[in-house]
């Protein structure tokens, strides 16, 4: 045993660090004067940085020391020493002196100083100088015998006798559970020796502990005299002495086992380890190595748990000794004297709770089962750790020893058998598993709904009847097709087979009672006056009974509406008619000899499934009209949001030439105003100049729309062409957006594109005739007077016939703030005027002509037409439609899919996106035609085939 000489001192502190380790420093201990400051240089007693430091440097030391010093040398240095204090054990006094020696110069080379050295061999000591010895072993005459005390690491180490043992001192502590904390505490034994003693004073304060007694309450009374008995008990202590040598040193040891037992109680549980040692003379020695003694949990748990817990504390005991004992070949044996911890530990099948499935995953990972055996209970030491003895017991019982197993020469074989675990156990995990068997009883009528055809289903029914008279013997065998008998036959068997399984019931009660007549008037088979003919069938009565028909059509068989077969023949019998409508094919069905329940709704239903009707004869697809757009609902001044379009060309003359000349229209979307401008031509230069010139009249415009049509004709195509290939950048500078419908829905343009229509065509026809007698500005003013009279229009219907009502509100009252309207052009013009030389005169006919017409076609016309007012199926992905084409007939229209749905801001489709392909493949067999991905209004639309 050994120490460093003012260890921490020894190390100096970085500069840069030093400031940490400030101080204030009165000189003299005057309190008065201005402190100084100081720096410590090295590392000081009381820092919590030092131990750490120092030990790295002491390491280091040890490290750099490698190939000058003998390894023992350096492990010393490395392994055993705690802080400054070395201690460390050799088997011979020669290696002592060695050791002692080299550590020294090891630690000169560091400037550490080793001294205070003691030894429980007196040559030892002779070898190392005096001054280097420890206070009383410089003087210590071994041989008087005298006791001397030297604690190593708090536990007294008697150097003659070479004996650990425990000097209690016990301190007046009060009696509360404050104080009996701190006399349990007191007791310093770090390897457990005394474990089963001071485990006696654990559960007096686990007892305090659960009677929820403050820190500073008083001991009661029930435990008093416990504790008191402990206490004096404490004295005893001092009888208890170890051999620090686990072997006597006559003892040449052939090979070392570890030995670990555990137990438990329901007061504690606990462990101990002992070294046993045998000889090349087969002798054998052991010692106790560790001990261990817990108290059980607070929490109510089972013994077999505890015993569990505590072979798992032998285990960890086990990893921590086989690293510090440093013995080479160390053999260990686990006992326990649970044999149910023991089935735990060699089960193989079974799963366990999580409490145990975690401990004995533990306990596999570092153990193997076969080193896991059985001992009595009466044999196992550990049973003292778990159960607590007084100090005398103590030193009476075989704890510092081991078990007289241990002691033999030859182990018990420590076969024990140990059962599986019970499927009782409490700790077994339960697997619940469901066993569902499901059984399928299918009837032939079942087996019908395979048929998707009636023919079909009646000749496989007709053959397979007679497949079963051929296997009885009564037909020879044929492969015919079957006559027309069987199939009569076979058609019979199927109505009975579905009249038996819906109407049993009402049959049976017509068996019953003879009568024709069923008195449940609810029953909707009441009215038709069944029974059954000589063949089993469920027949109609009806008054036809002496008309000259076949029997069949004045009693047809009685079916019910939602059979499958009930299905199958009307879709049969509506193929028959060539889809016709529902009287047709009911009267089909009726002539063929069978009564639908319900028939006109069964096939009405099939009818508005029927995809080849719906091909014919289906409207085209409607949803609920839209909310109008923001840029209709917002007040904004005129012509803020307008939609534009083009008609012409016009041929007008100038001089000789003649010229085409355009028109192109902006209406208003909120005052419905309308400006007409004149184009030169179609080009984007035009367009831009007509533009500019409409901005500059009625100011600027945020947004313009415009239709792009698909089958539109000249000029517009053109038209929509250049405002495509125009430069949006330069609309952008004149402070507007240009939007583009889609194709095909000019019902979007709404108000706008009925204007349109009507302004276009009357000018249009007007023009057609007379433009050549117009010369270009002349076409302008004719253009800007009907501008004039169509934004004269009264803006509604509503008071036009009312005599009271205020004037009509016209789009020019919004334009010019002025009220007149626009009265037709004076004076009298008559066709001639067309052929006269004065200009105006011309306009002002052409005008007059406008007016008229304008009012017939478009005025008369302005009421609330409202429609598509009504919610309909939205449009789905997958569902297959028929495309409208005005251009062809309509059974030439294309078949398409959706592709994709566009729902508007409420939820309703109104767009789509079709793909419409040609399934007509090459020779190669590969497609002819490209697939084609259209964008259409449901309005084009009509659904033959709902996805779901
Ligand atoms: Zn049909």
């Amino acid at each position: 045993m050994c120490d460093i000489e003012r260890m921490f001192h020894q190390f100096h502190v970085k500069a840069e660090d030093q400031d940490y380790l400030r101080f204030l420093w009165w000189e003299n201990g005057d309190l008065e004067a201005q402190p100084s400051i100081y720096r410590m240089k090295v590392h000081l007693f009381g820092a919590a940085s030092s131990p750490g430091c120092a030990n790295y440097g002491l390491k280091h030391l040890a490290a750099e020391g490698r190939g000058h010093f003998s390894e023992d040398t350096i492990k010393f240095i490395h392994r055993n020493f705690y802080v400054d204090d070395g201690l460390s054990s050799v088997a011979s006094k020669g290696q002592a002196i060695q050791l002692v020696k080299e550590a020294r110069e090891l630690c000169r080379t560091g400037k550490l100083r080793l001294h205070k050295f003691i030894s429980n061999s007196k040559e030892v000591l002779a070898a190392i100088p005096k001054e280097e010895c420890a206070e009383a072993a410089k003087d210590l005459d071994m041989a008087l015998g005298e006791l001397h005390m030297e604690r190593a690491l708090g536990v007294q180490w008697c150097v003659a006798s070479d004996e650990f043992q425990f000097r209690v001192v016990v301190k007046e502590n009060p009696l509360t559970r404050r104080g009996v904390l701190s006399t349990v505490a007191s007791v310093y034994d770090p390897l457990g020796f005394v474990a089963p003693f001071i485990l006696v004073g654990k559960q007096i304060l686990q007892q305090m502990c659960r009677d929820k007694l403050s820190w500073d309450d008083a001991l009661p009374d029930d435990l008093r005299p416990l504790w008191e008995f402990w206490l004096q008990d404490l004295q005893n202590l001092a009888g208890v002495k170890i051999k620090r040598c686990y072997i006597p040193s006559s003892f040449e040891v052939q090979r070392y086992e570890l030995h670990h037992f555990s137990d438990a109680s329901v007061s504690g549980y606990g462990e101990c380890s002992y070294l046993r040692a045998v000889s090349a003379s087969n002798e054998v020695h052991c010692s106790l190595v560790m001990g261990k003694s817990r108290v059980a949990p607070t929490k109510v748990t089972t013994i077999p748990r505890l015993e569990l817990s505590a072979a798992v504390v032998a285990v960890r005991t086990s990893d921590m000794l086989k690293k510090e004992l440093e013995v080479d070949c160390l053999r260990e044996f686990f006992w326990t004297d649970s044999k149910v911890v023991l089935g735990y530990i060699n089960n193989e099948a079974r799963r366990f709770h999580v409490y145990v499935a975690n401990r004995v995953e533990h306990i596999k990972q570092s153990t193997e089962s076969a080193q896991w055996m059985y001992v009595a209970s009466g044999e196992n030491p550990a049973d003292h750790a778990s159960r607590g003895l007084t100090a005398e017991q103590l030193v009476a019982s075989n704890w510092f020893t081991g078990p007289d197993l241990l002691w033999q020469k030859e182990l018990p074989s420590g076969v024990v058998k140990v059962g599986e675990i019970a499927s009782s156990d409490p700790e077994l995990k339960k697997a619940q598993v469901h066993d569902t068997q499901a059984k399928e009883v299918r009837s032939l009528l079942d087996r019908l709904h395979k048929f998707s055809d009636w023919s079909r289903m009646v000749k496989a029914i007709a053959r397979l009847k007679r497949w079963a008279r051929e296997t009885k013997g009564l037909k020879p065998r044929s492969c015919e097709a079957t006559s027309l008998e069987e199939r009569r036959d076979a058609e019979l068997t199927i109505i009975k087979m579905v009249q038996q399984a819906t109407l049993s019931q009402e049959m049976q009660c017509i068996q019953r009672h003879k009568e024709t007549r069923i008195k449940d008037k609810a029953n909707k088979l009441h009215k038709l006056g069944p029974f059954l003919d000589d063949q089993g069938v469920l027949r109609v009565g009806g008054r036809l009974t002496h008309a000259a028909l076949h029997p069949h059509v004045k009693h047809p068989a009685v079916l019910p509406r939602d059979s499958h077969v009930s299905a199958l023949l009307v879709k049969h019998y509506h193929e028959r008619v060539h889809h016709q409508g529902r009287g047709m094919t009911m009267n089909a069905l009726r002539s063929s000899g069978i009564w639908i329940l319900g028939c006109s709704k069964a096939v009405s239903s099939h009818i508005y499934k029927c995809t080849t009707c719906r091909k014919f004869r289906r409207c085209t697809e409607q949803q609920r009209m839209a909310d109008l757009p923001e840029e209709r609902m917002e007040t904004t001044p005129p012509f803020t949001y307008c939609g534009i379009d083009c008609f012409g060309p016009f041929y007008v003359k100038e001089g000789r030439k003649e010229l085409k000349r355009y028109g192109l229209l902006l209406t208003c979307m909120c005052s419905r105003a309308v400006h007409i401008e004149m184009l030169d031509d179609l080009t984007t230069d035009a367009f831009i100049n007509a533009l500019r010139s409409f901005i500059a009249i009625r100011g600027t415009v945020r947004q313009i729309r415009c239709d792009q049509g698909t089958n539109f004709v000249g000029a517009r195509r053109e038209f929509v062409q250049a405002l495509k290939e125009m430069d949006q950048e330069e609309l952008k500078e004149l402070g507007c957006e240009f939007i583009m419908n889609i194709p095909a829905s000019s019902h979007m343009g709404g108000v706008w594109e009925r204007q349109i229509r009507t302004i276009r065509s009357v000018l249009t026809s007007i023009l057609e005739q007379s433009a050549r007698q117009l010369d270009c500005s002349s076409l302008r003013t004719f253009l800007y007077e009907v501008m004039a009279v169509v934004n004269s229009r009264p803006l509604t219907t509503d008071y036009l016939n009312d005599a009271s009502s205020p004037e009509p509100l016209t789009p020019n009252h919004i334009l010019t703030m002025k009220s007149t309207i626009l009265s037709p052009p004076p004076g009298k013009f008559v066709k001639e005027d067309l052929y006269l030389r004065k200009r105006w005169r011309r306009v002002q006919l052409l005008a007059n002509n406008f007016w008229a017409r304008w009012k017939k076609e478009y005025l008369l016309n302005l009421q609330h037409r409202q429609k598509w007012i009504k919610d309909r199926r939205n449009a789905k992905v997958n569902d297959v439609v028929l495309l409208q084409d005005d251009a062809t007939p309509r059974n030439k229209w294309k078949l398409a899919k959706v592709i994709e749905v566009y729902p508007g801001k409420d939820g309703r489709v109104r767009r789509l996106k079709l793909l419409i392909s040609d399934s007509t493949l090459d020779g190669k067999g590969k497609r002819i035609s490209k697939p084609v991905h259209l964008e259409r209004p449901i309005q084009k639309t009509v659904t033959l085939l709902e996805a779901d």
